[in-house]
């Protein structure tokens, strides 16, 4: 069964609202969720949370917290439980195994974390492949690395997954039609407006036969709309975790388009509301901060429900963006025990990021955590 994600809940379905509501955790209870350490500073929300909004009351029906209980997972609960801590191997994985190694890469040296494109990523609106990377990589602390990009060949009824293995034969032509294998995948489509959606549970299973031996987890990436079931719609993704393997679209992410809340092929778009620059940044950012999350949860670290967090679920794309891309300290310290980075070190490298992408929010936020811990040293 495939993990159903925050994303994965941006679709049109009508849950029961979770009845009692959502009850935010006291001061007490927050301390406790983020656990002991030595580096206290690192994992201080601060005084007057300055850095760590508490996590709002749900305001909404459609917001994550009306709709789902959240029990949260202190660190000491992902301590126990995460698998990558376990001194036992990942049961699906063929790499290089250590169980005495305290972190994910001293468990798994030759560990790495694989982004797989999904069909064309080239059009001006879209994210760069490479910034995602650079950015994923940072966050992590763990080497994150693109694979050559699927294609997709998409008519007005036909979406195919194209396996081009030509390129290892490029000189013998002969034999270059064998080596293109395409599967027709499943899919919708709309004459009017024009749009097309792929159905993620056969995606998933080509995934699956495609992770590489020394992947610790590989999340496939698409321009393409997606969804899961007829009564979707839309989904933002799907991951098995079981199997390492996830998909996420970037299709509803520009903040030119506007979307129906009735039919899934309901898009408009108004190209003149944002200039190109501030288009491509706001795609950058909320990019960056799906596929952190995403990764967080192959990871094993769960939805967030005390502080106002990168790993909050999001219940509808006005709460995912109002989401900030920063850790609260709970699961900082969860990220810190898995790869075992330097926290200030990390700090500066997306400090760098974010100013050379002119992340605004973003640059100020890091600056003034780093002046606290120099300040708390
Ligand atoms: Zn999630
Ligand atoms: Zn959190």
């Amino acid at each position: 069964m495939p993990k159903l994600d925050k994303k994965a809940a941006l679709s049109g379905k009508r849950y029961v609202p979770y009845a009692s509501g959502f009850t935010p955790p006291t001061n007490r209870i927050q301390q406790a969720a983020i656990g002991n350490s030595e580096n206290l500073a690192e994992f201080s929300p601060g005084s007057d949370s300055e850095f760590f909004s508490p996590i709002p009351q749900p305001t909404n029906i459609d917001d994550w917290l009306a709709q789902y209980c959240e029990e949260g997972q202190t660190y000491r609960q992902f301590c126990r439980e995460c698998p990558w801590l376990s001194t036992r191997k990942w049961v699906y994985t063929k790499q290089k195994f250590i169980p005495k190694g305290n972190t994910i890469l001293e468990k798994y040296p030759d560990g790495k974390i694989y982004l797989l494109p999904l069909g064309d990523f080239d059009s001006d609106h879209c994210v760069d492949f490479d910034h995602l990377r650079e950015f994923s990589q940072m966050y992590l602390g763990i080497d994150v690395v693109s694979l050559p990009a699927v294609k997709l060949d998409v008519t007005n009824s036909s979406v195919s997954w194209i396996d081009d293995n030509s390129a290892v034969e490029a000189t013998q032509t002969r034999r270059l039609s064998s080596r293109i294998k395409r599967q027709t995948l499943n899919a919708r489509f709309n004459s009017k407006p024009k749009h097309y959606q792929i159905r993620v549970d056969e995606v998933l299973l080509k995934l699956k036969t495609k992770i590489p031996d020394d992947a610790l987890c590989m999340i496939a990436l698409t321009m393409s709309d997606l969804y899961g079931d007829d009564t979707d719609l839309f989904v933002a993704g799907m991951a098995a975790g079981k199997h390492r393997v996830a998909i996420f679209s970037f299709a509803r992410y520009d903040p030119t388009l506007t979307f129906d809340i009735g039919d899934w092929y309901g898009i408009k778009q108004n190209l003149n509301e944002f200039a190109c620059e501030d288009r491509k940044k706001i795609i950058l950012q909320r990019s960056c901060k799906l596929l952190v999350h995403e990764i967080g949860h192959l990871l094993g670290i769960d939805h967030c429900v005390y502080y106002d967090c990168c790993m909050n679920g999001s219940g509808h794309l006005q709460e995912d963006f109002r989401q900030p891309i920063h850790l609260c300290p709970v699961d900082l310290h969860k990220l810190q025990t898995l790869v075992g980075f330097d926290v200030r070190d990390r700090y500066e490298k997306l400090l760098k990021f974010y100013e050379k992408h002119e992340m605004h929010e973003e640059s100020k936020w890091v600056k003034l955590r780093l002046q606290y811990l120099a300040a708390s040293k």
